[in-house]
Protein backbone atom coordinates (compact mmCIF):
# COMPACT_ATOMS: atom_id res chain seq x y z
CA UNK A 1 0.00 0.00 0.00
CA UNK A 2 0.98 3.66 -0.59
CA UNK A 3 1.82 5.91 2.13
CA UNK A 4 -1.07 7.74 1.07
CA UNK A 5 -3.38 5.27 1.08
CA UNK A 6 -1.73 3.87 4.33
CA UNK A 7 -2.60 7.60 5.98
CA UNK A 8 -6.08 7.47 4.15
CA UNK A 9 -6.64 4.19 6.40
CA UNK A 10 -5.42 5.48 9.28
CA UNK A 11 -7.47 8.89 9.57
CA UNK A 12 -10.40 7.14 8.30
CA UNK A 13 -10.32 4.93 11.81
CA UNK A 14 -9.83 7.98 13.50
CA UNK A 15 -13.43 9.45 12.00
CA UNK A 16 -14.94 5.84 12.81
CA UNK A 17 -13.65 6.05 16.27
CA UNK A 18 -14.54 9.64 17.02
CA UNK A 19 -17.74 9.10 15.19
CA UNK A 20 -18.47 6.01 17.56
CA UNK A 21 -17.29 7.84 20.41
CA UNK A 22 -19.86 10.58 20.17
CA UNK A 23 -22.73 8.52 19.18
CA UNK A 24 -22.59 9.06 15.50
CA UNK A 25 -22.70 7.39 12.22
CA UNK A 26 -19.05 7.39 10.21
CA UNK A 27 -21.21 8.22 7.47
CA UNK A 28 -22.25 11.56 9.06
CA UNK A 29 -18.52 12.59 8.91
CA UNK A 30 -16.87 14.24 5.51
CA UNK A 31 -13.62 13.41 5.00
CA UNK A 32 -11.95 16.89 2.80
CA UNK A 33 -8.81 15.70 1.59
CA UNK A 34 -6.65 19.44 1.77
CA UNK A 35 -4.10 18.83 -1.02
CA UNK A 36 -3.22 22.34 -0.91
CA UNK A 37 0.99 22.42 -1.80
CA UNK A 38 1.10 19.00 -2.93
CA UNK A 39 1.05 17.65 -6.69
CA UNK A 40 -1.37 16.35 -8.34
CA UNK A 41 -0.14 12.86 -8.79
CA UNK A 42 -0.94 12.69 -4.76
CA UNK A 43 -4.55 13.99 -5.31
CA UNK A 44 -4.96 11.18 -8.08
CA UNK A 45 -3.45 8.45 -5.58
CA UNK A 46 -5.86 9.64 -3.44
CA UNK A 47 -9.00 9.38 -5.19
CA UNK A 48 -7.45 5.88 -6.21
CA UNK A 49 -7.74 4.77 -2.50
CA UNK A 50 -11.25 6.13 -2.01
CA UNK A 51 -11.61 10.05 -1.86
CA UNK A 52 -13.36 12.30 -4.00
CA UNK A 53 -13.86 15.61 -1.88
CA UNK A 54 -10.38 17.71 -2.58
CA UNK A 55 -9.94 21.33 -0.78
CA UNK A 56 -7.58 23.99 -2.02
CA UNK A 57 -6.59 27.21 -1.08
CA UNK A 58 -4.84 28.97 -3.38
CA UNK A 59 -6.95 29.56 -6.94
CA UNK A 60 -4.17 29.03 -9.26
CA UNK A 61 -2.37 26.21 -8.27
CA UNK A 62 -5.97 24.61 -7.79
CA UNK A 63 -7.20 25.57 -11.36
CA UNK A 64 -3.74 23.86 -12.51
CA UNK A 65 -4.58 20.59 -10.73
CA UNK A 66 -8.23 20.40 -12.02
CA UNK A 67 -6.73 20.76 -15.26
CA UNK A 68 -4.54 17.96 -15.09
CA UNK A 69 -6.87 16.05 -12.79
CA UNK A 70 -9.92 16.52 -15.67
CA UNK A 71 -10.13 12.67 -16.55
CA UNK A 72 -11.41 12.65 -12.53
CA UNK A 73 -14.92 12.91 -11.02
CA UNK A 74 -13.59 15.04 -8.43
CA UNK A 75 -15.61 17.48 -6.18
CA UNK A 76 -13.81 20.92 -5.20
CA UNK A 77 -13.87 22.61 -2.44
CA UNK A 78 -12.27 25.94 -2.23
CA UNK A 79 -10.99 26.78 1.53
CA UNK A 80 -8.86 29.66 1.43
CA UNK A 81 -8.51 33.15 1.74
CA UNK A 82 -11.49 34.81 -1.00
CA UNK A 83 -9.98 37.93 -3.29
CA UNK A 84 -13.02 39.93 -4.91
CA UNK A 85 -11.07 39.48 -8.48
CA UNK A 86 -10.98 35.56 -7.32
CA UNK A 87 -14.70 35.21 -7.54
CA UNK A 88 -15.17 34.34 -10.88
CA UNK A 89 -12.68 31.76 -11.63
CA UNK A 90 -14.18 30.28 -7.79
CA UNK A 91 -17.85 30.61 -8.69
CA UNK A 92 -16.70 28.40 -12.21
CA UNK A 93 -14.30 25.73 -11.35
CA UNK A 94 -15.56 24.79 -7.57
CA UNK A 95 -18.51 22.85 -6.32
CA UNK A 96 -18.33 24.03 -2.45
CA UNK A 97 -16.31 27.15 -0.73
CA UNK A 98 -15.93 27.19 2.90
CA UNK A 99 -14.59 30.51 3.29
CA UNK A 100 -16.89 33.09 2.40
CA UNK A 101 -16.62 35.47 5.27
CA UNK A 102 -18.11 38.90 3.59
CA UNK A 103 -21.26 39.78 1.94
CA UNK A 104 -19.46 41.50 -1.12
CA UNK A 105 -17.94 37.86 -2.08
CA UNK A 106 -20.72 36.20 -1.19
CA UNK A 107 -22.88 38.40 -3.73
CA UNK A 108 -20.11 38.36 -6.65
CA UNK A 109 -20.29 34.43 -6.49
CA UNK A 110 -23.77 34.44 -6.85
CA UNK A 111 -23.79 36.78 -9.64
CA UNK A 112 -21.18 35.30 -11.36
CA UNK A 113 -22.04 31.30 -10.68
CA UNK A 114 -22.32 29.58 -14.06
CA UNK A 115 -26.33 29.27 -14.92
CA UNK A 116 -25.64 25.60 -16.04
CA UNK A 117 -24.58 24.52 -12.38
CA UNK A 118 -25.97 24.09 -9.62
CA UNK A 119 -25.76 26.73 -7.24
CA UNK A 120 -22.70 27.09 -5.41
CA UNK A 121 -22.46 25.77 -1.72
CA UNK A 122 -21.26 28.18 0.83
CA UNK A 123 -20.37 28.08 4.37
CA UNK A 124 -19.61 31.43 6.35
CA UNK A 125 -16.33 31.24 7.85
CA UNK A 126 -17.02 32.10 11.88
CA UNK A 127 -13.89 34.01 13.21
CA UNK A 128 -14.17 32.30 16.54
CA UNK A 129 -11.09 33.46 18.27
CA UNK A 130 -11.55 36.57 18.27
CA UNK A 131 -8.82 39.34 17.77
CA UNK A 132 -5.81 36.33 17.12
CA UNK A 133 -7.64 35.60 13.93
CA UNK A 134 -7.42 37.62 10.35
CA UNK A 135 -9.84 35.69 8.83
CA UNK A 136 -13.53 35.22 9.25
CA UNK A 137 -16.80 36.78 10.09
CA UNK A 138 -17.12 38.36 13.76
CA UNK A 139 -19.67 35.78 15.30
CA UNK A 140 -21.94 39.21 16.35
CA UNK A 141 -22.69 40.03 12.93
CA UNK A 142 -23.03 36.34 11.61
CA UNK A 143 -26.66 36.63 11.96
CA UNK A 144 -26.95 39.27 9.38
CA UNK A 145 -24.76 38.04 6.94
CA UNK A 146 -26.46 34.82 7.30
CA UNK A 147 -29.84 36.34 6.41
CA UNK A 148 -27.98 37.93 3.12
CA UNK A 149 -26.34 34.84 2.51
CA UNK A 150 -29.63 32.89 1.93
CA UNK A 151 -31.09 35.25 -0.19
CA UNK A 152 -28.47 34.82 -2.95
CA UNK A 153 -29.84 33.19 -5.69
CA UNK A 154 -27.06 31.20 -7.15
CA UNK A 155 -25.88 29.70 -3.51
CA UNK A 156 -27.08 27.28 -1.23
CA UNK A 157 -26.06 28.63 2.62
CA UNK A 158 -25.22 25.07 3.67
CA UNK A 159 -23.70 25.97 7.31
CA UNK A 160 -19.99 27.08 9.20
CA UNK A 161 -16.69 26.51 8.85
CA UNK A 162 -14.10 27.60 11.57
CA UNK A 163 -10.42 27.29 12.19
CA UNK A 164 -9.28 27.34 15.65
CA UNK A 165 -6.30 29.15 17.10
CA UNK A 166 -4.16 25.91 17.10
CA UNK A 167 -4.36 24.24 20.75
CA UNK A 168 -3.30 20.75 22.43
CA UNK A 169 -6.29 20.44 24.65
CA UNK A 170 -8.90 18.41 23.71
CA UNK A 171 -11.55 20.28 26.23
CA UNK A 172 -10.54 23.41 25.10
CA UNK A 173 -10.29 22.39 21.08
CA UNK A 174 -13.65 21.04 21.89
CA UNK A 175 -15.16 23.99 24.11
CA UNK A 176 -14.23 26.02 20.45
CA UNK A 177 -16.01 23.72 18.58
CA UNK A 178 -18.72 23.78 20.53
CA UNK A 179 -19.49 27.47 20.04
CA UNK A 180 -19.23 27.14 16.54
CA UNK A 181 -22.00 24.16 16.71
CA UNK A 182 -23.70 26.57 19.13
CA UNK A 183 -23.74 29.79 16.73
CA UNK A 184 -25.25 26.93 13.28
CA UNK A 185 -28.09 25.71 15.86
CA UNK A 186 -28.94 29.64 17.18
CA UNK A 187 -29.10 30.73 13.04
CA UNK A 188 -31.18 27.05 12.60
CA UNK A 189 -33.38 28.11 15.53
CA UNK A 190 -33.90 31.94 15.05
CA UNK A 191 -33.90 33.33 11.49
CA UNK A 192 -34.62 30.39 10.83
CA UNK A 193 -32.27 28.55 8.31
CA UNK A 194 -31.78 25.01 7.16
CA UNK A 195 -27.73 24.41 8.08
CA UNK A 196 -26.76 21.13 7.82
CA UNK A 197 -22.96 21.44 7.91
CA UNK A 198 -19.99 22.27 9.94
CA UNK A 199 -17.00 21.94 8.83
CA UNK A 200 -14.26 21.82 11.32
CA UNK A 201 -11.09 19.82 12.69
CA UNK A 202 -8.45 19.74 10.58
CA UNK A 203 -5.20 16.80 11.47
CA UNK A 204 -4.52 17.73 14.49
CA UNK A 205 -8.52 17.99 16.41
CA UNK A 206 -10.12 15.89 14.21
CA UNK A 207 -11.89 13.96 17.27
CA UNK A 208 -12.77 17.04 18.86
CA UNK A 209 -14.78 18.46 15.94
CA UNK A 210 -16.40 15.07 15.36
CA UNK A 211 -17.47 14.84 19.35
CA UNK A 212 -19.09 18.99 18.32
CA UNK A 213 -20.90 17.76 15.11
CA UNK A 214 -18.66 18.17 12.60
CA UNK A 215 -20.00 17.34 9.23
CA UNK A 216 -17.00 17.80 6.84
CA UNK A 217 -12.81 17.46 8.40
CA UNK A 218 -10.86 19.35 6.83
CA UNK A 219 -7.53 16.94 6.46
CA UNK A 220 -4.10 17.85 4.99
CA UNK A 221 -1.11 16.68 6.91
CA UNK A 222 -2.45 13.52 8.26
CA UNK A 223 -2.92 12.22 4.33
CA UNK A 224 -0.17 13.66 2.35
CA UNK A 225 2.32 14.82 4.90
CA UNK A 226 4.12 17.80 5.91
CA UNK A 227 4.10 20.71 3.99
CA UNK A 228 6.86 23.28 3.39
CA UNK A 229 4.02 25.91 3.44
CA UNK A 230 3.15 27.87 6.69
CA UNK A 231 -0.35 26.30 8.51
CA UNK A 232 -3.34 28.22 7.72
CA UNK A 233 -4.03 32.10 8.92
CA UNK A 234 -6.81 31.76 11.32
C1 LIG B 1 -4.34 23.71 5.34
C2 LIG B 1 -5.72 23.73 5.83
C3 LIG B 1 -6.30 22.60 6.44
C4 LIG B 1 -5.55 21.31 6.69
O1 LIG B 1 -4.77 21.41 7.83
P1 LIG B 1 -3.91 20.15 8.38
O2 LIG B 1 -3.51 20.58 9.73
O3 LIG B 1 -2.77 19.97 7.44
O4 LIG B 1 -4.82 18.98 8.39
C5 LIG B 1 -7.63 22.68 6.81
N1 LIG B 1 -8.35 23.80 6.62
C6 LIG B 1 -7.83 24.90 6.04
C7 LIG B 1 -8.68 26.09 5.85
C8 LIG B 1 -6.51 24.90 5.65
O5 LIG B 1 -6.00 26.01 5.10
Amino acid sequence: MSTIAKNIAKVGERIREAAQAAGREAATVGLLAVSKTKPAADIREAFAAGLHDFGENYLQEALAKQAELGDLPLTWHFIGPIQSNKCKAIAEHFAWVHSVDRLKVAQRLSDLRPDDLPPLNVCLQVNISGEASKSGCAPEQLAELAVAVARLPRLKLRGLMAIPEPCDDPHEQRAVFARVRALADELNASLPLDLDTLSMGMSHDLEAAIAEGATWVRIGTALFGARDYPAPSI
